[in-house]
């Protein structure tokens, strides 16, 4: 989608800390991580976040859990890990494209919010 941050870090017009890709998932490393490994995990196609996510086929949103299973055992995450995904303004969503953050690398809090 033009205009879209992710969607142009997806293209490689906009550059980005690839991690792992496949034909229907991209994850790279957070610009401003809040954890020793904090990985964004989106899918290719574009949707603008969880609300949206009936836009989405099946094949793709379980390619993202499964990225994020991928990630976490690339990146040695062998303690436990968090997935968050932020979805709208009392969530604090700033990009309006799906993702989801993949944290660990440390123990993290106990609190969810
Ligand atoms: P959220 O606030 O849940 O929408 O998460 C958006 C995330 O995107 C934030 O954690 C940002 O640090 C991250 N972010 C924004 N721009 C970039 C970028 N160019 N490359 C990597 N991560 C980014």
């Amino acid at each position: 989608m033009e205009n879209c941050l992710f969607c142009k870090i997806i293209e490689g017009t906009i550059p980005s800390a690839c991690v792992y890709q496949d034909e229907k998932t991209y994850a790279f490393r957070d610009i401003n991580p809040a954890a020793p490994t904090h990985v964004l995990v989106v899918p290719k196609t574009h949707c603008s976040g969880l609300s949206a996510v009936d836009e989405l086929d099946d094949a793709t949103l379980a390619a993202c859990l499964r990225t994020v299973k991928k990630v976490a055992e690339q990146e040695g995450l062998t303690g436990g890990f968090r997935m968050v995904s932020n979805c709208g303004a009392h969530a604090c969503q700033s990009v309006p494209h799906l993702h989801f953050h993949v944290l660990g690398g440390e123990q993290l809090s106990e609190k969810m919010v």
